[in-house]
């Protein structure tokens, strides 16, 4: 299907990007890979009169890693994230999640702030978002701040940015790197095992649930 037709702005500086989301009354969206924006396009469910692309703002791009955690700017796409060898020591749930977004073109364009602001119950990086705790660092009209992924999120295809706002980085704490805890004791049924859920595992843990299968081991011994 066609797409609707639209005005379209390639700003070259965060202000400028801001100045021009501002100025159409909520009718202006970003546009980054254009992988979740497009097809909406297509169906007709957005229909902006503006659309301003975020490719030239360098600084939305890079992939920084300290003792604080793991920084990505908006703009980093998953093959980014795969090309990074330093991520799987530095966040191993991130490097081995993005290898299951869709499959290389998409991954060659779809970008980690789109996927945060596009906010799919079914996409990889909202669900890493609120595993672990991430900071979601936006800039609009009205300034800097930055949003918990808990409350950034507010239902399906729905976030707290304002139509003038535009994510620049997300950032993800270092030790929150996410355990895979055993689920409560009544639910060890044998159906519901490694059960992803917030939590803190120890940097450079091996499996936080090693006491887990100790335990079912010791299990497995005594029924002979
Ligand atoms: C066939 C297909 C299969 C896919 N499979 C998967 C999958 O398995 N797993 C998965 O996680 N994803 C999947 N996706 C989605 C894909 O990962 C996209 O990369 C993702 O939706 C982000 O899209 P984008 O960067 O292209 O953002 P766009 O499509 O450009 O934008 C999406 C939304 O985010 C807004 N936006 C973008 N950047 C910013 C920003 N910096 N600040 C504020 N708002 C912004 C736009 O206004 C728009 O509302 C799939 C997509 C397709 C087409």
């Amino acid at each position: 299907m066609k797409l609707p037709p639209f005005d379209y702005a390639c700003p070259t500086t965060l202000p400028e990007a801001i100045e021009l989301l501002a100025s159409h009354d909520g009718d202006a969206k970003a546009i980054a890979g254009g992988q979740s924006l497009v097809p909406m396009l297509a169906f007709r469910l957005a229909q902006p009169t503006l659309l301003v692309d975020l490719r030239k703002l360098a600084d939305l791009r890079g992939i920084r890693i300290s003792d604080q955690g793991v920084t990505l700017g908006a703009m980093v796409r998953w093959r980014d994230i795969e090309d990074d060898d330093r991520l799987k020591t530095a966040h191993p749930l991130l490097k081995a999640a993005i290898a299951h977004v869709a499959h290389y073109q998409i991954r060659n364009r779809g970008t980690v702030g789109g996927s945060i602001a596009h906010a799919d119950p079914a996409a990889e990086m909202p669900g890493i978002a609120m595993t672990c705790d991430a900071e979601i660092a936006v800039v609009g009209k009205s300034g800097a701040h930055v949003i918990q992924a808990a409350d950034f999120f507010q239902g399906a295809l729905t976030t707290a940015l304002a139509p003038d706002e535009i994510i620049v980085e997300i950032r993800l704490p270092a030790l929150g790197i996410p355990g895979i805890r055993p689920p409560p004791r009544r639910f060890r049924d044998g159906r519901s095992r490694g059960v992803l859920r917030p939590g803190r595992a120890r940097q450079g843990a091996q499996c936080p649930c090693r006491g887990h299968r100790r335990r079912r081991s010791a299990a497995a011994a005594d029924r002979g």
